[in-house]
């Protein structure tokens, strides 16, 4: 590739989307390293007091930077990959996908608007809507995500948002991405993606008809369980407009090494979820037969109820699974406690595949009546497959179920 290594590498779009995970975005020194450098500062210097000036009226040179909070280039390399790959304009990465996702509202929303979202959300962004929210004035509605008609009825005048999360956590159920962005649309409201569990390789909300997309790099971004980071994306109006403005004056922003390592993660990120989604498709292939199983919720699968939507706005059926086992918690438990590869755990998207209880990990704090509702028996457990060898665990959950009592 011919090009001015010295300076930011912009890829040329018409390259492959693998392409761009490897290359997009790299600004080099003056040295020409190969692997992305760690520009481990808070602040940067101005050549004279003019420049300074110019900096602070946004009339620097391009690509100049003036402190960390605002923005880095180990964390701007970060973006602009992640941006190339997912196909938006603009990007603006975060400590945590959390941070994300609370600018994405935050900045976006006043007193006296009005969001509505689906209500089979991951937990933190369930506290945002439900509990942040309304404290700072904002009407909101939570709707079952899989019932248009819900959408439909909860949208009004003042309706700014619209938030979902498709598949969902941890019952993986599938929401109609482009149907909900015509009614958000309808009424003037953005549509806001919470892609986590899709990740960017398996579903592209923004060429589905969503506004902005938020990820929890945590989790398949990083893909090794070492660091905490988001990301959200959009127009460059949008994400350098108000979510610029927003997270560089309340503190949300990535750190320098987490970047360097979202980078490198970004690298292998699609050779492990593919990896990730055919072990996946195994697992739930191997234990739908099994006697202990009541079911298994793969969108992968035929017998998932929302197979052909899934499989309209996703490549593939994704990294989690998710099993209800007969006999209630005890099972549960007994399951989880006979596993020998696979680990506990709450977090998901890892090289290491963990498993989670949620009832009584996740979602414990969710009213029995809601978990009903949300369809998070006391039997389920979600499977967050890593990159061990498939046959190793097919054959740990299949020796775990036939332990899970009787
Ligand atoms: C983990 C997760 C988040 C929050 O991300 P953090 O990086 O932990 O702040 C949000 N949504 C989903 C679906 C997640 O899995």
């Amino acid at each position: 590739m011919a090009r001015d290594e010295s300076t930011c590498g912009e890829s040329p779009t018409e390259l492959a989307p693998q392409t761009h995970l490897v290359h997009a975005g790299a600004r080099r020194s003056a040295y020409g390293e190969t692997s992305e450098a760690l520009f481990l500062t808070q602040g940067f210097l101005y050549p004279n007091a003019e420049a300074a000036e110019a900096r602070f009226k946004g009339e620097g040179p391009e690509d100049s930077f003036i402190y960390a909070r605002y923005g880095n280039p180990t964390v701007a390399m970060f973006e602009d990959r992640i941006a190339a790959y997912e196909g938006a304009e603009a990007a603006f990465a975060t400590a945590s996908g959390m941070a994300a996702m609370h600018a994405s509202m935050f900045a976006q929303v006043q007193a006296g608007d009005h969001v509505v979202a689906s209500r089979a959300l991951f937990g933190s962004c369930l506290y945002v809507i439900e509990t942040l929210l309304p404290r700072f004035g904002v009407a909101v509605d939570l709707v079952d995500g899989t019932n248009l008609d819900d959408w439909a009825a909860a949208a009004r005048a003042e309706t700014k948002l619209f938030f979902l999360e498709s598949p969902s956590n941890p019952t993986l159920e599938i929401i109609d991405i482009p149907a909900v962005a015509e009614i958000a649309h309808s009424v003037g409201a953005t549509l806001v993606v919470d892609n986590v569990f899709a990740t960017p390789m398996f579903q592209r909300p923004l060429q589905l008809g969503a506004d902005m997309v938020m990820y929890s790099a945590t989790k398949h971004i990083d893909g090794q369980g070492r660091c905490l980071g988001g990301v959200l994306l959009g127009d460059e109006e949008t994400i350098r407009g108000p979510i610029e403005t927003f997270i560089k004056h309340t503190g949300g922003a990535m750190s320098p090494f987490n970047a360097w390592v979202m980078l490198k993660g970004m690298e292998t990120l699609e050779l492990r979820c593919r990896a990730q989604a055919e072990s996946a498709k195994k697992l739930a292939d191997a234990v739908a037969a099994h006697p202990r199983v009541a079911r298994v919720l793969y969108p992968g699968r035929e017998d998932h109820p929302q197979h052909a939507l899934a499989m309209r706005q996703m490549q593939a059926g994704g990294q989690v699974v998710s099993i209800e086992i007969t006999g209630g918690r005890d099972a549960a438990f007994m399951f989880l406690n006979a596993l020998q590869v696979i680990g506990i755990s709450n977090n998901l998207g890892d090289a290491k595949s963990l498993v989670t209880h949620p009832a009584t990990t996740t979602h414990q704090r969710l009213s029995p009546e809601l978990r009903a509702e949300l369809g998070i028996s006391d039997g389920l457990v979600r499977l967050s497959l890593g990159l061990e060898d498939a046959g190793d665990l097919v054959n740990d959950v299949l020796r775990a179920l036939d332990q899970a009592g009787g």
